[in-house]
C-alpha cells in the first residue's frame, strides 16, 4: 500500500533550494511568516530532498473519500506557524514553467 503518486515521483530530487527558486519566480521577494512576519522560516527537508507529508481527507461529503494532499512544509522559527505547499499543484506549476521555457528557447533558435 506504499504507493507513491505520479506527482511525488516527479519531485524526487526536488530540494528546498528548488522550492525557494520556484517561490522567487512566483513573485516571492523575502521570507515573511504570514502570521507573525518573522523572517526565519525552516523548510522541512535536506539538501538532497524536499520532504512531503500526506494529509488525508478524514471527513468530506463523500463516503470513504480517499482523496488527500501531499504537502511540503515550512515552519516559522518564531511562532511555529506551518506553511504548506501542495505537491500536486507544485508539479502543475513546474510543468507550466517548463513548457513556457521550452517555447521561448524554441523561439530563440
Ligand atoms: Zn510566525
Amino acid at each position: 500500500m506504499d504507493h507513491m503518486s505520479e506527482e511525488l515521483e516527479q519531485l524526487k530530487g526536488f530540494t528546498p533550494y528548488d522550492l525557494m527558486e520556484h517561490l522567487r519566480q512566483s513573485g516571492f521577494s523575502e521570507w515573511r511568516c504570514s502570521m507573525c512576519g518573522h523572517e526565519t522560516i525552516n523548510i522541512i527537508g535536506t539538501a538532497e530532498q524536499l520532504f512531503f507529508f500526506q494529509m488525508k481527507a478524514s471527513l468530506t461529503d463523500t463516503e470513504s473519500d480517499t482523496r488527500g494532499f501531499d504537502v511540503a512544509m515550512a515552519v516559522c522559527d518564531n511562532c511555529a506557524h506551518v506553511h504548506l505547499y501542495s505537491c500536486q499543484d507544485l508539479v502543475k506549476k513546474l510543468k507550466q514553467k517548463d513548457s513556457k521555457a521550452s517555447e521561448s528557447s524554441e523561439k530563440g533558435e
